[in-house]
């Protein structure tokens, strides 16, 4: 088969990703632009604006980093959902414009799908069991019948959204997730959290109230706060991931996603791993967080499976669930 090359749009949330894939499986470009908000958290309609005003320059700047001309591009791919409705409508819209230009055909991606499709390129794990957690997402899920299947999943916010909206109250830099983290590392005294598991999904709402509480008490170190937040959590997500890694006895275990990140949770999910015989795997950050490579390489695998998405049928999908999505080539 001819090598094809794929340019992939993301723009689900905060981060304006342009990537550029091939089908021999290299990244021959990755160009972020992150969005930060001068107060509070993602303000949907502002990241939009931003996307929309960096999109030529992270196309121009991809395309000279992966050396190849416009002509050259047999596919474009864009995040489809689920993510923020204007950051979607952003990229959606900027993707149909260059699939027309270019007179080539246009891909939507699920971008939980491509979170993991990344992580199975990159660390070459083939059938992983994968928790994916980041500021929008926290799901865990893995191949089975021709989909990829939720075995766990938040049922409000997700984990990282819940130390960015504690990080916040803190007055600690954003994304708050790395500087609790450097908080957690001092502290030691474990302050008694919520912790919500129910059945196999989560909740980290009640969490990320009571532990702005506690600040708010003033009873307690910033340290032992940041601690008992990430060990909480952190337990919460493994006991989840345990369960399910057990139900499917898979023999490789992938962490992907911001939150990938952190030391804490890689080695909770060490742990696991060793502890069923599965090989862990953890996706180099540059991918882990939201990015256009992955959307450009899940573009090429679905376009090499016959995936086409016609412009009149692109909308974009905010809920997009990744079970609702057909993977013909883990068939
Ligand atoms: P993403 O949504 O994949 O772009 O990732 C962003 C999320 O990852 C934010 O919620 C960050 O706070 C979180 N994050 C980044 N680094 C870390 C870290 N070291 N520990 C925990 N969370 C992190
Ligand atoms: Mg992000």
């Amino acid at each position: 088969m001819d090598r094809i090359i794929c340019l992939g749009i993301e723009s689900t949330a905060d981060n304006l990703g342009v990537g550029v894939a091939a089908s021999d499986g290299t990244i021959l470009a990755n160009v972020v632009r992150v969005h930060v908000p001068d107060t509070g958290g993602i303000h949907p309609r502002e990241a939009a604006q931003h996307h929309a005003a960096e999109v030529g320059n992270a196309l121009s700047e991809a395309l000279k980093a992966s050396g190849i001309k416009s002509e050259d591009i047999d596919v474009i791919a864009f995040s489809q959902g689920p993510g923020l409705g204007p950051c979607l409508r952003t990229g959606a819209t900027s993707a149909r414009a260059l699939s027309a230009y270019l007179n080539v055909p246009l891909v939507g991606v699920n971008h939980c799908v491509a979170h993991i499709e990344i992580g199975r390129l990159l660390t070459g794990a083939e059938d992983p069991l994968t928790l994916y957690v980041s500021g929008g997402n926290t799901l865990v899920s893995g191949y089975e019948a021709g989909r990829y299947r939720v075995f766990g999943e938040t049922l409000d916010i997700a984990v990282g959204n819940c130390l960015d909206t504690f990080a916040r109250e803190a007055k600690l830099p954003y994304p708050g997730g790395p500087a609790v983290e450097k908080h957690a590392s001092m502290g030691e005294r474990l302050i008694q959290l919520p912790y919500t598991v129910k059945g196999m999904d989560l909740s980290f709402s009640g969490l990320m109230t009571a532990t702005i509480g506690e600040l708010k008490s003033g009873r307690w170190s910033l340290e032992d706060l940041c601690f008992s937040l990430q060990e909480t959590a952190y337990a919460m997500l493994g006991e989840v991931t345990e369960r399910a890694l057990a139900h499917t006895r898979k023999g490789e275990l992938l962490l992907t996603g911001g939150v990938a990140a952190n030391k804490r949770l890689r080695s909770v999910i060490q742990n696991i791993a060793e502890e069923h015989g599965a090989v862990p795997s953890f996706v180099p950050i540059s991918c882990a967080t939201d990015n256009g490579a992955m959307i450009a390489w899940t573009g090429i695998l679905a376009y090499n499976n016959g995936i086409r998405t016609p412009i009149e049928e692109s909308f974009i999908d905010s809920r997009w669930r990744i079970d609702e999505v057909e993977v013909p080539w883990r068939a």
